[in-house]
């Protein structure tokens, strides 16, 4: 049994290894509060989430967890909560390429404050790559927590998991502990598959795709890499 499911359920969501199935029957949740990091990563996360996309799924509206565990969802929230992202011109343009797609195609969304003051204040001790990076997962998935809890939301996730560039251990710390704190459960997926196809939708339908993660060290680093090419 997972160590942050509060209603006691049989998922066993050890996001740090691998476990086969145990359940036959999809879990249900009522409302997955799902973290969104920008649009490309969202076009395949989250057809995947709910069942649209029938491809890497058990079928029949439910997704498998890393764990192997089959769970579907009542309501999928797509949550817009990016601090970390600079300078501001650039947070508008990946906030906005959210916004009109999720918009265009219905889907229940949501954008919480830009506040990159408190970004700052979370990751100033530590600036290093890694480091910091742990201290940008925990603020985000903290904020988007505490929301979702206020929202009746039961279950969370992130669709930075779709990357290979994002640390997936230190997701998977940080969403556990952020959705224990907030009385929600923490699912962990294997979204990798469909990062390249997610990427490649993007780019046909025209959807600003960014270059660095999303903090100004980010891009300098990535700036930096490119130079030495
Ligand atoms: S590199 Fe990405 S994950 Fe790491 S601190 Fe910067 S924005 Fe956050």
């Amino acid at each position: 049994m997972s160590d942050n499911d509060p209603a006691g359920r049989a998922v066993s969501a050890r996001d740090s290894g691998r476990e086969t199935a145990v359940s036959s029957e999809p879990i249900t949740f009522h409302h997955l509060a799902l973290h969104v990091c920008c649009a490309p990563c969202f076009l395949e996360s989250y057809d995947y989430l709910a069942g649209l996309d029938p491809q890497p799924g058990p079928g029949a509206g439910s997704v498998l967890t890393s764990d192997g565990i089959a769970v579907q969802f009542e309501t999928i929230t797509a949550i817009y909560y990016n601090p970390n992202i600079g300078p501001e011109a650039e947070y508008r343009r990946r906030r906005d390429a959210f916004i009109t797609y999720a918009g265009d195609r219905g889907f229940e969304h949501v954008v919480l404050e830009y506040d990159p003051a408190r970004w700052i204040e979370a990751t100033i001790d530590d600036t290093e790559f890694g480091t910091r990076c742990r201290a940008c997962y925990d603020l985000r998935f903290e904020v988007v927590a505490a929301w979702a809890a206020e929202q009746g939301c039961d279950a969370l996730t992130t669709t930075l998991t779709i990357s290979p560039w994002q640390n997936q251990e230190a997701i998977a710390l940080s969403g556990r502990a952020a959705a224990r704190a907030a009385g929600l459960t923490w699912l962990s997926f294997d979204l990798q598959p469909l990062f390249a196809q997610s990427q490649r939708r993007a780019r046909e339908l025209g959807i600003y795709r960014q270059n660095y993660c999303g903090c100004v060290y980010s891009k300098v680093e990535g700036e930096q890499r490119r130079a030495h090419r």
